[in-house]
């Protein structure tokens, strides 16, 4: 059996960020991450460009049951601390609209920049690695627990402090396939049930094979089955063959998959005209079917909305492309304009796991102090990242969390190693 003082189960984001802050602490530190490298989901982040902060903090940014939890971890070590620390390590930020990246435009960057910084504070790294258990280590002199024995499929550790860092279950390519809720488990903890989130919402109606390809300014609202507001958001929809995608559509998704996963049906209500009233909709429809009489009813809405979406709202209202405009009735015009500003879509799912980029659950945030991320149940055992029941809205604040709760987990950890219980 191997011997440390705080090994750190996982090497994302949050695994590497509790590494560096338990080894500046000045404890021996080990992390065991079961892909070949180190911090690949880091590589995918922003596109490829890591958007690893934002400028703009407020609590509304973090979610999860506890909605404060987070919150008060960030007045900790927060957005100024990370940019500051990063800074620090030779990462400089370029700042778009609040949005902070690395100036160098590359995740890659900060990935091996982070690697580079565990390296030199001696941080011992093991890949290719999976832990597969871990249960508490009892000393048989004293009769008391000391500490964790952890399994892995090459190895038998001792450790004195455990960091669960193994992320949620969202982007499984990228490692986290959900086995730190199982480790957690073992220990006494619940779990929020995880669901996607930061991902798209799936249609059953034919027309979305229509509005493939479109994107609009627009707004979207998600409703309970019972009609009660679940979350809004607007920006850029995008409309794909399945369903509906695009920003304002992933900050709700989380509301979306939660609702479904308590057997809900829950839908939603989208504006694609949210600069028209409904009434200057109507008006401008009925002039263009009265002054172009020779146009179809497809022909009237250009310049007014993306063909591909103009089509499926067409059979939305179950009105022909083709058929000639002057021949749509005013009451179709009426219903086109009230779909317009109003269109409702029942949701059949949200994307999986495999497509969703974050997990909304994880630990019951009630059962870890949020001033260290120690465990309320199991003194020594630490958690930090995606794996805790906290999800950030879209734009650098779910890589905010990793850095936070790793960096506080890490630190407890890191300096309560010399401490007696
Ligand atoms: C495509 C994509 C784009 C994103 N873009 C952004 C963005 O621009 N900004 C932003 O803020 N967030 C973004 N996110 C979200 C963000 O990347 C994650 O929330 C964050 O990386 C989570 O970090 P983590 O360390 O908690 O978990 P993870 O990064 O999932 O790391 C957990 C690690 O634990 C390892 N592990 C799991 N189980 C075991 C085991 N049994 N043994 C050993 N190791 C194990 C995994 O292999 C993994 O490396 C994006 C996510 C995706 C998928």
């Amino acid at each position: 059996m191997k011997y440390t003082e705080v090994l750190i189960a996982g090497g994302g984001a949050a695994g590497i960020m509790a590494a560096l802050a338990a080894s500046e602490s000045g404890a021996d530190v080990l992390i065991i991450e079961q892909m070949g490298q180190l911090g690949k989901k880091i590589l995918a982040t922003g596109n490829g460009r890591c958007n690893y902060t934002n400028y703009y903090q407020k609590a509304e940014c973090y979610r999860g049951n506890d909605p404060l939890f987070a919150w008060k971890a960030i007045q900790k070590f927060g957005q100024k601390e990370t940019v500051n620390l990063f800074k620090l390590y030779g990462i400089l930020p370029s700042d778009r609209n609040g949005y902070v990246y690395p100036l160098s435009g590359q995740a890659l960057c900060v990935r091996d920049i982070l690697n580079m910084q565990l390296k030199s504070a001696g941080a011992e790294i093991h890949i290719d690695e999976k832990i597969t258990g871990a249960k508490l280590y009892i000393n048989k002199k004293t009769g008391k627990q000391d500490g964790f024995a952890v399994l892995t499929n090459k190895d038998r550790y001792f450790t004195k402090k455990l960091v669960i860092a193994m992320g949620g279950k969202a982007s499984p390519v990228h490692g986290s396939d959900g086995s730190g809720y199982k480790i957690a488990a073992g220990f006494g903890h619940s779990l929020v049930m995880p669901v996607p989130a930061l991902t798209l919402c799936i249609l059953d109606e034919k027309y979305t094979q229509d509005w493939a390809g479109a994107r609009t300014n627009g707004s979207v609202k998600a409703y309970s089955q019972t009609g009660c507001l679940l979350g809004k958001d607007s920006g850029e929809l995008q409309f794909v063959a399945q369903g509906i995608s695009g920003i304002p559509v992933f900050q709700i998704s989380r509301y979306i998959s939660k609702e479904l996963s308590q057997g809900g049906k829950p839908y939603l209500i989208i504006d694609i005209m949210p600069l028209y009233g409904k009434r200057e909709i109507v008006c401008e429809l009925l002039n263009r079917k009265n002054n172009y009489t020779y146009c179809s009813t497809g022909d009237i809405f250009k310049g007014l909305l993306n063909n591909k979406l103009a089509a499926a709202l067409l059979k939305k209202c179950g009105l022909s492309l083709k058929r000639p405009a002057k021949e749509l009735a005013d009451t179709s015009i009426k219903k086109l304009a009230a779909v317009m500003k109003s269109w409702h879509m029942d949701v059949k799912s949200t994307g999986s796991f495999d497509k969703a980029q974050v997990t909304c659950g994880g630990i019951n945030t009630d059962e870890i102090d949020v001033h260290t991320m120690e465990s309320k149940i199991c003194r020594g055992l630490y958690f930090a990242g995606e794996v805790i029941d906290v999800d950030g809205i879209c734009g650098g604040y779910n890589l905010q969390w990793a850095w936070t709760s790793g960096h506080i987990a890490g630190s407890a950890a890191g300096s309560s190693v010399h401490v007696p219980v």
